[in-house]
């Protein structure tokens, strides 16, 4: 028998077991008792055989033609004695390596693991250039929205298979919107630009080996090699190495954490209104804690309210009344302070209005599972700064830190001094590797020591003064090269002058000494929000897309010359309850009321990555505009 007969008949075993046992025989039971009835099932499962008859006779027509070993065989199904298996093979489950450019298997810090070059059975981009997104949020989302197909083999890496549009997660925590209303599959927004999705987590990058590896939800490492590799992992929850944070309060993340929220709240109530429940446990069922006064507290302290007063008021009216409270607790002086001073007072009056506990210069010491502790600062000598707040739900939101993953790539450069996140030049590629781009959250654009440059600048040039033309051309070419000072360097005549003290037309040494300092402590990081790393993911697309047909060797020396990333800052809006909203739009234009409330919501309707999650949104919005939200707790 030749070797091709031999692999035909181990591939077919399967199919010749699901001939001779029927393969669907209680659905063939009840057929034969209910002929016309079933009519419909007995065609379906005509088709069943009809599929299968061909895929047994497509893969031997297949094998008998030379093509290559179909991915979905298993170790298992070759027996010991064929000669096909002497090849190494993948571990069970894993489609085998078709891309032959790259070995079955790597040795990585003495583990021998599976190298996985195709993911799906769409072939059509192998042998182009491979690009790697980890993440499936909104930097890798809009990356993905505006790449070009044909250009790569693109493979996104992600523990979820969906986009989450985290600005309304607030809104899915007490029903306003749904859950799945703010989620859109992966592999849907991954069909324009011909990618595959492998839902796993990237665990670790092999920077030599030009590898990640990656783990699945069921443990098993493997590796997937890639030419570029962005790294878009976002960020995890930051629990400021507070005791007991991480066991006793709540994130507000991911969807689960709304969802849980959403339960937690509505079981509290029940509890509370339990004619067994004292009226010190109901008061502490019924109090709820945000520690962080940000734009995700205090979106969810207004959500509540609306909440508590537009719905459960009409539910729970008396024990609304007497034992609910919120409190947020912020360590900063005011709430909202990466908005301007004018929002933060509008939005602290609204709470106010509302019964919410605004509490700042406070710090969370210790939370336990059922009370907050925390300290005032600046508190006047002998009165009482430490405080011991109960709580039925705390919300914690004071930050993000860096995940595992990130850390572990920041540990393997040695150019990588930041310990927040990972630093990138203006291009969005990482300090230290070529090969690799980071955005969004888990990123930070390293700032110019303007000083630095200016100063070596002048010791080339053999200068000590600049004249304002001079001036000019030398800021000019700085702000092309950094983008992100140009809002610092904008009025060049003004900034001359300000700092040209002996009014003398030029500047000296220690004129521009000084002006470069100022403005070097004004510079500073993009703030880890999804309009940064949503314009991060398109600036990537743009330059991928114009790379993707450059001979290799080509590619840096013209990637040098496409424009460096430029943050065009579109405003931040935050809720404040009462179908109000706030908006900064940066130079000191503010705004609130009702129609920025309907700004907000035509915005976010606008930035939904398909018609079907903004069509979704505006049923729910209607929804619970026209029937409330819904109480029922499951
Ligand atoms: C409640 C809330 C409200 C917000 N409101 C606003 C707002 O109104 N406006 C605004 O601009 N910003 C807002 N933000 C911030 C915004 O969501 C983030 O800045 C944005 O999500 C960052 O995008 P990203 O792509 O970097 O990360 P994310 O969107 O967080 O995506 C990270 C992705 O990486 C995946 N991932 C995680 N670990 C791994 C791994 N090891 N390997 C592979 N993949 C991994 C995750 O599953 C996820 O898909 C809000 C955030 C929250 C939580």
């Amino acid at each position: 028998m030749t070797n091709a007969a031999r692999y035909l008949r181990a591939v077919c075993r399967p199919l010749n077991h699901a001939r001779s046992k029927p393969a669907w025989p209680p659905l063939v039971a009840r057929l034969s008792t209910a002929p016309t009835k079933n009519a419909v099932l007995v065609k379906t499962a005509k088709m069943h055989k009809v599929i299968l008859g061909a895929v047994a006779f497509g893969t031997g027509a297949a094998i008998l033609l030379g093509a290559e070993s179909p991915s979905f065989i298993s170790a298992e199904s070759l027996t010991d004695s064929s000669p096909l298996i002497a090849a190494p093979i993948t571990p069970p489950g894993l489609p085998v390596a078709a891309d032959t450019s790259y070995p079955p298997t790597m040795t990585i810090y003495d583990k021998e693991l599976p190298v996985v070059t195709v993911f799906g059975d769409d072939t059509s981009d192998l042998g182009k250039p491979r690009l790697v997104i980890l993440g499936s949020g909104w930097g890798a989302t809009s990356l993905l929205k505006d790449l070009e197909p044909n250009g790569y083999y693109t493979v996104v890496i992600s523990p979820t298979n969906y986009f989450l549009f985290t600005p309304l997660l607030p809104e899915a925590t007490t029903g306003t919107v749904e859950a799945r209303s703010l989620l859109e599959s992966i592999r849907y927004i991954c069909r324009t630009p011909r990618a595959h999705f492998c839902e796993a987590e990237a665990y670790d990058v092999h920077l030599k080996e030009k590898v990640v590896e990656v783990v699945g939800e069921d443990g098993r490492h493997f590796l997937v090699p890639y030419d570029r590799l962005v790294v878009a992992v976002g960020a995890q929850n930051n629990t400021l190495g507070v005791p007991g944070v991480q066991e006793h309060t709540r994130f507000l993340k991911t969807i689960a954490d709304a969802r849980r929220l959403r339960v937690e709240l509505m079981t509290n109530f029940e509890l509370a209104a339990l004619p067994t429940t004292s009226e010190l446990e109901r008061k502490r069922l019924l109090s709820f804690v945000i520690a962080g006064g940000g734009p995700t507290g205090v979106e969810y302290a207004s959500e509540l309210y609306d909440f508590l007063h537009e719905d459960l008021i009409n539910y729970f009216p008396d024990i609304l009344e007497k034992d609910v409270s919120v409190t947020i607790i912020q360590s900063a002086d005011h709430i909202l302070n990466t908005f301007s001073m004018a929002i933060s007072a509008i939005a602290e009056e609204k709470l106010r209005k509302h019964k919410i506990n605004v509490i700042t210069n406070a710090r969370v010491t210790e939370v336990d599972s059922a009370a907050i502790t925390y300290r005032k600062k600046n508190v006047p000598k002998g009165e009482p700064n430490t405080f011991v707040l109960p709580f039925g739900i705390c919300l914690w939101s004071t930050g993000i830190g860096m995940r595992d993953f990130t850390r572990r790539l920041v540990g393997k450069l040695q150019q990588q001094e930041n310990t927040r996140a990972l630093e990138v030049d203006s291009r969005l590629k990482l300090k230290g590797d070529p090969n690799i781009y980071a955005i969004g959250d888990c990123a930070t654009i390293e700032n110019p020591r303007m000083l630095e440059i200016v100063k070596e600048r002048f010791q080339k040039a053999g200068m000590d003064r600049l004249t304002y033309q001079q001036f000019q051309s030398v800021i000019g070419s700085i702000v092309d090269q950094y983008p992100q000072t140009a809002v610092h360097l904008s009025k060049l005549r003004s900034l001359f002058d300000t700092y040209d003290i002996d009014k003398n037309n030029v500047l000296d040494l220690d004129e521009i000494t000084k002006l470069l300092d100022d403005v070097d402590k004004k510079l500073t990081s993009l703030p880890a929000t999804a309009q940064v790393a949503r314009q991060q993911g398109a600036y990537l697309a743009r330059k991928f897309n114009s790379l993707a047909f450059t001979p290799s060797d080509l590619r840096p020396v013209v990637e040098q010359t496409l424009p460096p990333f430029y943050y065009k800052h579109l405003g931040n809006f935050s809720y404040i309850g009462e179908k109000t909203a706030v908006i900064d739009l940066g130079e000191g234009r503010t705004g609130g009321g009702f129609g920025v409330f309907l700004l907000w919501r035509g915005a976010y309707l606008a930035r939904q990555v398909s018609m079907r999650t903004r069509v979704l949104l505006a049923f729910d919005w209607i929804k619970s505009k026209l029937f409330g939200r819904d109480v029922s707790r499951f």
